[in-house]
Parts: structure tokens; sequence; C-alpha cells
């Protein structure tokens, strides 16, 4: 690990050097369907660069530092998570950083905008079918026009690296309980397949799709795998819990996340992470875990995202 990044671990994160908390939920309906509910705390590890966004930047920015890039590139929406996570540990790391945001430049910043902006990150802001076609590069140093020192960082941090980090979070679970099915929620499916990378024994691992139409996210977690690799089939992507689409909401949701937050005192955003507990629940409450079950769900943080309204943005 590079010094820079080690202090970083050591002084910054809440839990940098040790494990996530994993805490028991419990409420009436948990009793009566005999599910044991359990929710894994990585929202807590930092207020800024935190849930699934720091494990898949960790070993990233590490390569970086150890590999005299001077500026990772990606690209985001304007109320990006990843975007809003790169640009902080940017500056906290002294590694420049630069985005391709999809459409046109607002007159007025959202929050996120303007706290990547503030953090140091340089903007530049590309039509949504320039963005589309930034889609097909997927490797470090295929971006068009890439110079020396600078490290394309595809979207949603897809790469080999997330999943190496995202791969910790079962290490770490497994130091801490046996789980027999673990709830993820899903936007490019890396988190979802660092996890199946993992090599999870016993459990199975849902994905929740956070996007309509999500079954090409199926094929999208096959590519991560080298051909030939023998990639497990305890996990599967419940497609139907994306509330009309990414980042699409309505008071069924809002209202669901808002008792979650008075019964177990834990926010939820409403892009993933209120949605994915929406399916949880909806499947407990149709027995479709076992009783007995332990299940845990995975908390990926993205609570910046929750101080704005609008639906137009792009994780
Ligand atoms: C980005 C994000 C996801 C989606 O992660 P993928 O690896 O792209 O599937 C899930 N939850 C939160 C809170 C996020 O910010």
């Amino acid at each position: 690990m590079h010094d820079r990044l080690q202090n970083f671990l050591n002084t910054e994160l809440e839990y940098g050097n040790k494990a996530s908390p994993v805490i028991k939920l419990s409420s009436p309906i948990l009793d009566f369907k005999q599910v044991e509910l359990w929710i894994k705390r990585d929202d807590l590890i930092h207020s800024v660069i935190s849930g699934n966004k720091w494990r898949k930047l960790k070993y990233v920015l590490n390569h970086a530092l150890n590999n005299r890039v001077d500026t990772i590139i990606s690209m985001g929406g304007t109320y990006s998570n990843h975007l809003h996570a790169l640009a902080f540990a940017g500056k906290q790391l002294e590694l420049k950083t630069s985005a391709f945001i999809r459409g046109e430049k607002p007159a007025i910043f959202t929050p996120t905008l303007r706290d990547i902006s503030d953090f140091g990150m340089e903007l530049n802001f590309i039509s949504r079918s320039e963005y589309r076609e930034l889609r097909q590069y997927k490797q470090n140093d295929q971006l068009p026009g890439i110079l020396q020192g600078e490290y394309w960082l595809p979207e949603g941090g897809a790469t080999e690296f997330a999943l190496q980090g995202v791969a910790e979070i079962v290490s770490e679970l497994h130091s801490q309980l046996l789980f027999d099915s673990i709830c993820v929620p899903c936007g490019t499916a890396t988190t979802l397949a660092g996890l199946v990378s993992a090599e999870v024994s016993c459990s199975h691992i849902y994905g929740f799709s956070a996007l309509k139409n999500a079954a090409f996210l199926n094929q999208d977690v096959n590519n991560f795998f080298v051909e030939g690799y023998q990639l497990p089939d305890n996990w599967s992507i419940e497609p139907d819990y994306h509330f009309g689409g990414f980042a699409k909401q309505n008071d069924q949701l809002l209202l669901f996340m808002e008792e979650f937050e008075q019964t177990y005192g834990i926010e939820l955003d409403k892009v993933y992470t209120g949605k994915m507990m929406y399916g949880v629940f909806d499947l407990i409450q149709r027995d479709f875990f076992k009783k007995g079950e332990r299940v845990v769900v995975i908390h990926t943080g993205g609570l910046q995202g929750n101080r704005t309204k609008n639906s137009d943005f792009i994780g």
C-alpha cells in the first residue's frame, strides 16, 4: 500500500483498517417471518468517500500512486456518487482528477457538481451521445487522446481493481458471521461482480437493479471474467425494483424509506439502497427467503445524492 493511501486509511477513514460493522435489524415483521436480516454499514466508512465507491476506488488509487499516474479521468452524471468520491480522494491524495459529465453545463450546479468542482476536479460537459460513446472504452489506456501519466477510469469505476476492493466486503463478512444470502444494489453491477469474484461458498448473492430493462447486466457481470473462468452460479439479479427507471422515485418508495429510517435509525439513498431495501422487504413478505435464513444487505452509501430532488441523473 502506498504511504499516502495508508496514511489516508489510518487518519481519515472510520473503517479503513477494520471491518465496517454488520448489525442485526429487528422488527415484528422480521420476527413473524423468521428471517434474520442484517445490514453491513459500508455507509459509515467515511462521510464523503463511502460505501461501494470507496471499495471500488481503493486499489485504483493505490495503483495510480504507485505508477506515476498524475491524473485520473472518469465519467458520470451531474449527481454521480462515483465522481464525488473520486474527486474527494484525488484532493486528499494529491492526484489530479478530471471528468466527462453527461449533458449540458447546468446554469445552477447540483450540490454534487459544486462539491466536485470545489474538490478540484476538472469538469468537461459532453452531449448524451458523446457520453454513450465513451462507454465503449473499458480499459484504462483506451481513451482516445490519453496522455502519459493519465489513467482512464471507465463508468462506475468498473475495473479489475474494483473487484479486488469489493471482494474485501466478503472477507470481512466471513470474519464477522456466516450468511446464507447477500443483497446488494446494482448500477453497473461492478459491485455484484466483485462479490461474486470473492467466491462466497455458501451464500447466494442477490443484486437489485436500479435500472429498468436490466437483463443486460447479467452479461455485464460475465464480461468481468476472462473466458474460461468458471463463474459461480450463486448469484442473480432482481429486475423489478427500479420504480420506473434509474433515479425515478414515487411516494411509495419515499414513504418506505422514511418508515425504514424511523424503525431502524438508518438513512437510505433514493437511487440504490432505498430500492434494494424495498425489494428485500417485499421478498420477505412473499416468503421468498426460507425460515431461519440469515440475510445481509450491503449499505453501499450514496447518501450525498439525497441532497436533491431532481430525478435526472446517472450513477
Ligand atoms: C454507485 C452505487 C451503486 C451501484 O454500484 P455498481 O457497482 O455500479 O453496481 C450502488 N449503491 C450506491 C449507493 C451507489 O452509489
